[in-house]
């Protein structure tokens, strides 16, 4: 009634307690008062985080097109270099694979996800009860684009990255004049695309800072205990990843003492901790292994830059970790197995499509989500916490090229 209003203008906010007191029907009426300022934090929060996520998003595709082109065809000679490509291709994939693995094992332990709530849960996933051999056909399928230019436009990740690779092959097989002129354009273009996405990368703080407080206002400070679990769940992952399965392939496969090595590796690791970016670590990764650890030129010339594109074990692990702890959340339940492989195999392309550079593991993560129907909003979420997980899986990325390194070495 006009009584009632008149009443109110007359109160401060700081008696508000008291107001409610004397008329408990207006209580609503306060919630929603408090409600709307923060409504209105989180409203501003999630659009300034947003533009930053979109940022990222230009940049993704332009990247992994030049990133995977430079770095497949940079490769010069075929036939030179083919039987050094095919061993460290073999050892790229297998260890991204092992460490997927060993983050799937560690997650389907933990269930970080079970029970967590994530701001912006559908809960509904799709393709949930499709067959292995259907999931396998439309990957294969979308391997293979009809139109390029549509998938390009649609952001259809894995047409894109197959037709990447298929052309970095072409321009080698194709040699002389014409694979020179075009190695160079992808090049340049790479490295404009490197310079704007480090531009990019250097607004990150605003970004998490806004995610963060989008964060803690819809879902209170209970989201990082929520994370929490996550976390734990990456990083004995990369634990296990990198302490006992790399160093047993060093020990048993290449002979050399995995103490040792990584001694010799200090300097690059720890430059790969504190930079979070494994092409920025490269020369430092390059004269470790040749002046500390031994490993020829040859060799250390072909694997580390080529390592540095396309084996990433930490980010391959991290994907697969993060996507199920989505899922867990988001579904409440775990994968099935079938959804399980799917993103495996995803995350392993993902992985190779990431470029070296902070936080690109969790922008390649849309292509993980896509495939199993999870919302990309989800990386909003986690980005809160992902600065530290990016400095501990970019120093497994580097460890694993590094290791790569010594067992091509002795093989070659
Ligand atoms: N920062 C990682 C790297 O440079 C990539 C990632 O974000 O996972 O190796």
């Amino acid at each position: 009634t006009v009584d009632k209003k008149v009443t109110v203008t007359t109160y401060s906010a700081a008696n508000g307690e008291e107001l409610v007191a004397k008329y408990p029907q207006w209580k609503t009426e306060f919630e929603l008062f408090g409600n709307t300022i923060s409504q209105k934090v989180m409203a501003i929060s999630k659009w300034v985080g947003d533009l930053f996520l979109r940022l990222l998003k230009m940049v993704t595709i332009p990247l992994i097109v030049t990133s995977l082109i430079t770095g497949i065809a940079s490769l010069g000679n075929a036939t030179r270099f083919g039987a050094m490509f095919s061993k460290t291709l073999l050892y790229y994939l297998s260890t991204s694979l092992l460490a997927i693995f060993t983050g799937i094992f560690v997650v389907n332990l933990i269930r970080p996800g079970i029970g967590a709530e994530l701001p912006g849960g559908s809960g509904s996933l799709s393709s949930g009860q499709e067959s292995i051999s259907s999931i396998f056909i439309d990957m294969v399928d979308r391997l293979i684009p009809t139109n390029i230019i549509h998938s390009l436009g649609e952001g259809e990740f894995l047409s894109i990255i197959s037709f990447s690779i298929l052309s970095g092959i072409f321009i080698i097989l194709v040699g002389g004049k014409h694979a020179k002129v075009l190695t160079d354009i992808f090049q340049a273009g790479f490295e404009v695309m490197m310079r704007m996405t480090m531009f990019i990368i250097s607004l990150a703080p605003i970004g998490v800072l806004a995610f963060m407080i989008y964060a803690v206002s819809s879902q209170g400070i209970e989201i990082f205990k929520t994370l929490s679990w996550y976390m734990v769940a990456v990083l004995l992952a990369l634990l296990i990843h990198a302490a006992v399965i790399l160093p047993c392939l060093l020990k048993f496969i290449a002979r050399r003492s995995p103490l040792e090595f990584a001694r010799a590796m200090g300097p690059a690791l720890m430059t790969a901790f504190s930079t979070a970016s494994s092409n920025g670590t490269l020369p430092l990764t390059i004269s470790c292994v040749e002046e500390n650890a031994g490993v020829s030129n040859e060799v250390s010339s072909f694997v580390l830059p080529l390592g540095a594109t396309i084996n990433m074990d930490g980010t391959a692990l991290y994907e697969a970790v993060a996507v199920l702890f989505i899922a867990q959340a988001y579904s409440g339940e775990v994968l099935p197995v079938q959804q399980q492989i799917l993103v495996a195999i995803t995350a392993l392309l993902a992985s190779i499509g990431a470029a070296g550079i902070p936080h690109a593991g969790l922008v390649m993560m849309a292509i993980v989500l896509q495939a199993v129907g999870l919302p990309l909003e989800a990386q909003g979420v986690i980005i809160a916490v992902d600065r530290v997980l990016d400095m501990c899986r970019t120093s497994v990325n580097v460890w694993s090229d590094s290791c790569g390194c010594a067992i091509i070495e002795r093989y070659r």
